[in-house]
């Protein structure tokens, strides 16, 4: 028996990077999968066709702007309705931006907050009231929590650093309940975000202790460990998986 069977689990962001790694990782440890997207719909369609046909589990696509309350809310009902529960949460979808302070406006702080911290608050409260014991609340940070090393981006790591509080907080309150609730903190990975052969590369490899950009499956790795039984004793922390990038 494969080690997530019969669980299921929803993905933020899944249409692409980080999030698809995961969803695949997710459904080939046995997990039904529901993830949202926004605008890559045909990406999305063809990820959950190809993923529940090499799984054989249901992965089903659910269009949900992590930015509208209301969307992510319903998301997670529409999980619940659909698939009878829901075991594993993955708060991925998270937007990048980077602007010199003095020209950062109030909406921006707006928009980056939604997607990064207000999602990922309300589908984890919404999720959590239906959790049972050996639920999982799993949300992608970012090793800029811990060390902004470019300028412009004050907003992304000021974002990515709240998710720290959040998922101790998280874990205090649901660990009497047997879900555990913890951040995974990449370093550069190359995806759409953060192509490895882009503008910001090269000085990014040059802090890397290994030398190279990550792998979406990297992260995909720790997560599915996460979501695992294995997993059990970890709580409220940030795993940083970041190439040695922070050492
Ligand atoms: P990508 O930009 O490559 O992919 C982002 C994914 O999130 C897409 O599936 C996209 O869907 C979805 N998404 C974006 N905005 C929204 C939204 N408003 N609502 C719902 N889904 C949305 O990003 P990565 O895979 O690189 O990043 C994944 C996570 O990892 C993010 O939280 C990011 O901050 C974090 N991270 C990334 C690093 C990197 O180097 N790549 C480093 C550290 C952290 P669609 O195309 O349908 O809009």
């Amino acid at each position: 028996m494969k080690h997530l069977e019969n669980k299921v689990a929803l993905v933020t962001g899944g249409s692409r990077g980080m999030g698809a790694a995961i969803v695949k990782r997710l459904a080939d440890a046995g997990a039904n999968v529901v993830f949202t997207y926004v605008r890559s719909a045909v990406k999305a369609e063809q990820l959950a066709r190809d993923v529940a046909q090499s799984t054989g589990r249901k992965v089903l696509p659910i269009l949900a702007d992590s930015a509208s309350q209301e969307a992510v809310a319903n998301a997670v009902d529409t999980v619940i309705s659909q698939l009878g529960g829901i075991d594993i949460l993955v708060n991925n979808a998270g937007i990048y931006g980077e602007s010199p302070l003095e020209e950062q406006t109030p909406d921006q702080y707006d928009r980056i907050m939604d997607v990064n911290v207000r999602a990922v608050y309300i589908a984890s409260v919404a999720a959590a009231r239906h959790m049972t014991a050996g639920g999982r609340i799993i949300s992608i940070g970012s090793n800029m929590a811990d060390h902004v090393a470019n300028r412009g981006a004050t907003l992304y790591s000021m974002s990515k650093s709240a998710l720290i509080g959040m998922t101790k907080g998280m874990a205090r309150e649901l660990g009497p309940k047997g879900i555990t609730v913890n951040l995974v903190q990449p370093g550069p990975v190359d995806t759409d975000m953060n192509p490895a052969d882009g503008a910001h590369a090269a000085s990014q490899v040059a802090r890397l202790a290994l030398g190279h950009f990550g792998k979406a499956a990297d992260i995909a790795s720790l997560v599915a460990y996460l979501a695992s039984p294995e997993s059990g004793y970890i709580t409220g922390t940030a795993l940083t998986i970041d190439g040695g990038s922070n050492a």
